[in-house]
């Protein structure tokens, strides 16, 4: 097999590309402690997209483990784990930070955030979405508790962590490296880092 192109994602930005069902989509917490916003849309149909609650319902666990799949609004699978060398802990029950979140923080002017970069990435490759759906939160520590109560805990992947994905479905991805950085979201430095991807065919 040929060397994988590395695409780095940068930090406190979106990226949109696409993959092609068949390949193998890997991506690589490249500091350890990165929260990665991560979309999949139905390349020729962006009213289908991953959708966190469907995924939920098909794989009956909060987050989808090493072989689960993750499906769209109409149960297409898109995306299945194959591999996951973090300690496979990631978030699929949180909305993306926005304009709105950081008002909520009392931050004062404007701050980069997921729901912006989401929009700005799509709208880089010529697309749009109405909406923006539930993300999949790669890396985010943030544990339920058997009484239901969510706490907000640092990232425990560590550097060079990455998931690999079996992608099911032609999609266009959107990630966001998370630029928050008034909580301990992206680790204890709330130092927003780049991450990367890479496409094996
Ligand atoms: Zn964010």
């Amino acid at each position: 097999m040929n060397h994988p192109e590395t695409t780095v994602i940068p930090a406190r930005k979106g990226i949109a590309f696409e993959v092609r069902r068949g390949s193998r989509l890997k991506i690589i917490n490249t500091h350890g402690s990165q929260v990665l916003d991560t979309w999949a849309f139905a390349l020729d149909d962006m009213k289908e997209y991953m959708s966190m609650e469907h995924t939920r319902s098909s794989t009956s666990r909060i987050i989808p483990a090493t072989g689960d799949t993750y499906v769209s609004n109409l149960f297409t699978p898109m995306l299945t784990v194959i591999e996951d060398t973090s300690p496979g802990i990631h978030d699929t029950l949180m909305c993306c930070c926005s304009r709105k979140t950081y008002e909520r923080l009392k931050y004062e002017g404007y701050h980069d955030n997921c729901n912006d970069n989401f929009h700005a990435a799509l709208a880089g490759v010529g697309r749009q979405s109405a909406f923006t759906p539930g993300p999949l939160n790669l890396f985010m520590n943030f544990p339920v508790s058997g009484a239901g109560v969510i706490t907000r805990e640092p990232p425990v992947s560590r550097p060079g962590d990455h998931v690999l994905f079996d992608v099911k479905a032609d999609l266009l991805m959107v990630i966001s490296a998370c630029p928050q950085d008034i909580q301990t979201v992206n680790g204890v430095g709330k130092m927003p880092t780049e991450a990367a991807f890479q496409i094996l065919n």
